[in-house]
This record gives structure tokens, C-alpha cells and sequence, in this order.
């Protein structure tokens, strides 16, 4: 079946997720006729929904710094630019250390993010208990502070990037699955879905955690592999603290753990498992909760008769370096890759957006530049970065 005149796009985007739908507002802000597909019912349905929401330029890599300063900018002016509530909230990140190791690690990492232009400082314990004033002081040696850095709603950001991208005219085809691409030589040139075909000068593909499988039909072994994580959510108490307070210390069955003060006042938290729980589960384990309101008690004390109100699991799409892979793909010309967002595809969206605008319109920055060469399906994927 020949794609119509109507089917026919600039930009096609595989995924309304946390990275497709900032991408279709800023493609369709462009200018550029933009049509985004999705196998489920509504924008955000997969792991967009399930991120806790926080939001940070404070990297240990210089592309994910910029793509976060990118997103920050995005979250931190929508409200004020385009009307909507997406609960930004500029608490700030804290990584804080229990031990030699990781201050050190910290300190070092500090040093060089300054130099790279962040706003973040290491603080002692005394002055670290001034921002977080209970967090347990037992131990504790300092932590960094970005206050910068913050949270949003993901379900609300992401309702919000889909209003204005509609209203801007991008178009979104819901429970339809692309099945294959279709390819003229060596440039892809549309999608073929179980509804529909669909010919663009650009196909994108930002389908989260199902990255490998379908780009596999362009025989590409793409690295993603989905990684099953959980977090949970208390009851409402009077805020206490604001930032993102990370806890690097590991503990059996838990490599991190890190929560933060929503501003309806609950508290959100989510921990790293370990080893990694490797597929596709979205049915909350009966060994999270216990491990995870033990470590919360551990760190918070003043936090042991909060209620837990839900608990949930989603996926990150995990690459070996931790990092996403972002740019196009020698010897497939109009083929896009968005994938591999590990656990920070919500920060990263807007800023991905951005950055794959500038690429389909050819007015890439020496940024843009810098970003798409370290993030390239092509790399070594050999390092893995500290702040993960
Ligand atoms: C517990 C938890 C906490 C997290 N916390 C944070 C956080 O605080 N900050 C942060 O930045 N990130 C966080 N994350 C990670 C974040 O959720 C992901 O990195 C991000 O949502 C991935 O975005 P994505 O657009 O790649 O994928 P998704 O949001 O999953 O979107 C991909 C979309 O592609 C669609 N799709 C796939 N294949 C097809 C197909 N063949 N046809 C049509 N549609 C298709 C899917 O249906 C899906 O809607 C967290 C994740 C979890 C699980």
C-alpha cells in the first residue's frame, strides 16, 4: 500500500514518551510536520510515568551535563512561558558521603563540574546539616549541594509538552504499534505500523525500553536492555527538606538509594537494585518495600512513622555506559536513534528535543556537536559514568 499524501511527514517519532513528546514540541515549533506513533493508549504510559521526576545538570559527563542545563532551562520556565502547572519544583540536588571513598569521589567531581560551569559546592557536615536537618549526622562527612537542579510531575510535563505540540499541529496516532520500517536503499523513509504506512524524511526512533527489538528490523544491534526499578510514595507531612538527597552508600540488594520532599509534602524515594533486575517488570516486588522504608528509616529517622501510600516498578533502558544513545547511524540515512536513557530519560527529553530539532534543521551548535559525538550508536561504550 503507497502512503498517501496525508501520511506523509517531516519527522516521524516512534514513542510518546518522556523523550518523543518534547521532541514533537520542539520539531513542531519548528515548523517541521510532525507525527508521533505510540502502541499504547496515551502519551507517557511507559516508563515516563513511572520516573520519580527528578531533574539535574549535575553530571559527571560533559554531554549529559549539557543536556541537563538544556531540559533545567525547559522545566524551570514553563510554567511562567506556557501556563502550565508541571509541579517544578527548585529544591536542589544533595550527593551525600558516609565514607573517605565517596567524599572524595565527590569532592574530585565537584571541582571538575565548577569547571564546567555548574552551580553545585561541596559542603562539610556542618553546613550539609543546615540544608538536610535530619538526615542522620552519625558518620556523615558532607555532600555536594546544586541548587539548581529539581523536580517535576513526569505524567504533567509530559500532558503539557503533548497539548502545545497538538496545538503547534504535531499529529499523535495512540494504540498503534510500528511493526517495520520501509527504506529506499540505504535511507529509511517511513514506518509501516499494524494500522497504517507512513513516509517521512526522518523517523525517529525513541521507543524506550523496546529500542533493541525494533531496531533489529534494520538489522542494528542497538545495546539497550530493560532494567526493572522500583520507587514508592508516603503520605503527605510538613516539609522538612528540599533537595534530592542521594545516598551512595550500598547496602545488601541495593546499590544507592535516594528520595526526595515532593511539594504536596509526601515523599518519594527509589533505590538502584543489585545486582539489576534485568526485563520488563511493572508488578511492584514484595522486597522492595521492606528494604526500602528500612533505608529511608536509616537515613531519615524522623521519617519512621510515615505511611507509605503506593509503591511502584517500571523500566530503565539500560546501556552498558550508563549513558543514552543519541544520533544517526552510518549507512542508514533518515534514521534517528533516541534510546538508552538509563534512569534519567525524564531530565533528559526537553534537551534531547531541542538537540534533534537543531539536527533535522541542520543548524547544529558546536554543542549539539560535542553532545551527538560522545552519545553516537558508534561509540566504545567501554567507560561508565560516576553519577549514573
Ligand atoms: C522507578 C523509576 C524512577 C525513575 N526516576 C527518574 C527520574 O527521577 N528522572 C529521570 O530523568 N528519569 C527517571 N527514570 C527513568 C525514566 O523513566 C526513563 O529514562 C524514561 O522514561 C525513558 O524515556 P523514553 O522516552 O526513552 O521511554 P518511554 O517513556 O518508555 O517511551 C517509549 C514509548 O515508546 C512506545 N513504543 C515502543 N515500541 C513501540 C512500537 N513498536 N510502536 C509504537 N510505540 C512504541 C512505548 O509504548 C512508550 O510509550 C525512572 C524510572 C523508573 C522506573
Amino acid at each position: 500500500m503507497p502512503a498517501n499524501q496525508d501520511n506523509t511527514f517531516d519527522v516521524i517519532i516512534i514513542g510518546a514518551g518522556s523523550v518523543g513528546v518534547p521532541t514533537a514540541y520542539f520539531m513542531a515549533k519548528a515548523g517541521l510536520k510532525t507525527l508521533v506513533i505510540d502502541q499504547l493508549p496515551s502519551v507517557g504510559q511507559a516508563s515516563n510515568k513511572h520516573a520519580i521526576g527528578g531533574v539535574r545538570a549535575t553530571h559527571s559527563d560533559p554531554a549529559k551535563i549539557h543536556l541537563g542545563s538544556r531540559s533545567l532551562e525547559v522545566f524551570s520556565n514553563w510554567e511562567q512561558e506556557n501556563g502550565d502547572d508541571i509541579e517544578w519544583h527548585q529544591g536542589g540536588y544533595s550527593f551525600v558521603a558516609y565514607d573517605e571513598a565517596n567524599a572524595q569521589t565527590l569532592q574530585h567531581l565537584t571541582t571538575w563540574q565548577k569547571e564546567h560551569g555548574l552551580n553545585i559546592t561541596w559542603l562539610d557536615k556542618e553546613n550539609i546539616l543546615k540544608i538536610i536537618p535530619n538526615i542522620i549526622p552519625e558518620g556523615l562527612i558532607g555532600g555536594t549541594y546544586s541548587p539548581e537542579d529539581g523536580s517535576a510531575s513526569p505524567l504533567l510535563s509530559v500532558f503539557a509538552f503533548h497539548k502545545h505540540s497538538s496545538e503547534l499541529g504535531a499529529q499523535f496516532r495512540f494504540n498503534e504499534t510500528v511493526l517495520d520500517f520501509i527504506r529506499d536503499g540505504d535511507r529509511v523513509t517511513g514506518v509501516k505500523t499494524d494500522q497504517n504506512i507512513y513516509s517521512s524524511q526522518w523517523v525517529i526512533n525513541a521507543s524506550g525500553g523496546w529500542a533493541k527489538p525494533l531496531s533489529a528490523k534494520l538489522g542494528l544491534n542497538v545495546p539497550v536492555e530493560p532494567d526493572s526499578h522500583e520507587a514508592g510514595i508516603t503520605e503527605p507531612a510538613e516539609r522538612i527538606f528540599h533537595p534530592m538527597i542521594v545516598d551512595m552508600r550500598a547496602r545488601p540488594g541495593l546499590a544507592n538509594f535516594y528520595f526526595y520532599q515532593h511539594p504536596t509534602g509526601k515523599i518519594i524515594f527509589c533505590m538502584t537494585p543489585d545486582p539489576p533486575i534485568l526485563g520488563t517488570h511493572t508488578l511492584a516486588s514484595s522486597e522492595f518495600l521492606p528494604k526500602a522504608a528500612r533505608r529511608l528509616v536509616e537515613v531519615m529517622p524522623v521519617l519512621r512513622h510515615i505511611r507509605v501510600r503506593r509503591v511502584w516498578r517500571g523500566i530503565y533502558p539500560m546501556t552498558p555506559d550508563g549513558s543514552p544513545i543519541i544520533g544517526q547511524v552510518t549507512g542508514l540515512a533518515g534514521f534517528i536513534l533516541a534510546v538508552g536513557m538509563c534512569g534519567q530519560g525524564f531530565m533528559f527529553g526537553p534537551g534531547i528535543g531541542q538537540l534533534l530539532t537543531h539536527f533535522v534543521l541542520d543548524e547544529l551548535d558546536e554543542m549539539d556537536k560535542i553532545i551527538l559525538e560522545s552519545l553516537s550508536f558508534h561509540r566504545e561504550f567501554g567507560s561508565m559514568e560516576v553519577l549514573k
